[in-house]
């Protein structure tokens, strides 16, 4: 059984906003432009949850030339534009985690400035001002755990008694490797099918896609992981009710 955690730390894109596919629209479209064309899915499957500095390194590895200086500062006026115009908070984030009455921080890739306009255009940043970190802060991205052990150093809390919510596999992996609980969540909607399967596998030992199911994993009453590889949640979650023999519900 599970202890309640002491801490909840939240991933920001993907997890609290939906905004991967916005961001991976953006860097598709400049990456594409300095000559490497890629689909937004592929940008997706390649660089969400991947710091900045990650991503531009491995693309100028495959372009074998530096990328243009000002490069990322066109994807991040890209994004802002995005952001402004179409931004959203995740379906009941914001009610959930009032809900929650644990200490909640957010840990995201993301840099400040993007980060703080992705928190305020959805009205989030108050929720977490000032526990709010970005992987600026320390040495390594995620998939190292530098910026959850960090989180929950400056929260006074142990990594044995923390969940973190991620969206990514390096996300999922960071979690891990920081020595804390993994929350698989798969509510964004540049979720693939099959990303349960990728979370499952990189150590996620919840996964939900809707966040008031947060709140039965965070008090201890919901199952672990009882998904099988490439079936919907949905159909898990009825195959669930019929073995444990809860009534049918008329449809
Ligand atoms: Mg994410």
């Amino acid at each position: 059984m599970e202890t309640r955690p002491k801490l909840v730390i939240f991933d920001c894109d993907g997890v609290l906003v939906d905004s991967e596919l916005i961001v991976s629209a953006a860097e598709a479209a400049e990456i594409t432009r300095v000559g490497r064309p890629i689909t937004v899915a592929e940008a997706v499957h390649k660089f969400a949850g991947v710091p900045a500095k990650d991503m531009y390194r491995s693309i100028e590895e495959e372009l074998g030339m530096p990328l243009p200086k000002d490069f990322s500062e066109r994807v991040d006026e890209r994004v802002r534009q995005l952001y402004l115009s179409e931004l959203a908070a995740i379906p009941s984030a914001r009610e959930t985690i009032r809900a929650l009455r644990i200490p909640c921080c957010v840990a995201s890739s993301s840099a400040p400035n993007r980060l703080g306009l992705a928190l305020a255009k959805t009205e989030l940043f108050e929720l977490f001002y000032p526990y709010i970190f970005s992987t600026v802060l320390v040495r390594n991205g995620k998939p190292a755990p530098d910026i959850f052990l960090y989180a929950a150093e400056k929260m006074g809390v142990a990594p044995a008694d923390t969940f973190v919510v991620e969206d990514s596999i390096a996300g999922v992996t960071a979690a891990k490797a920081a020595g804390m609980t993994a929350l698989g969540f798969l509510g964004g909607s540049h979720c693939s099918p099959s990303h349960d399967v990728c979370l499952k596998e990189a150590g996620a030992k919840y996964i939900f896609s809707r966040f008031e199911d947060l709140l039965p994993i965070v008090e201890g009453s919901a199952r672990e992981l009882g998904h099988v590889p490439g079936i919907p949640s949905e159909i898990v979650q009825k195959v669930q009710e019929i073995t444990n023999g809860a009534p049918a519900t008329a449809s």
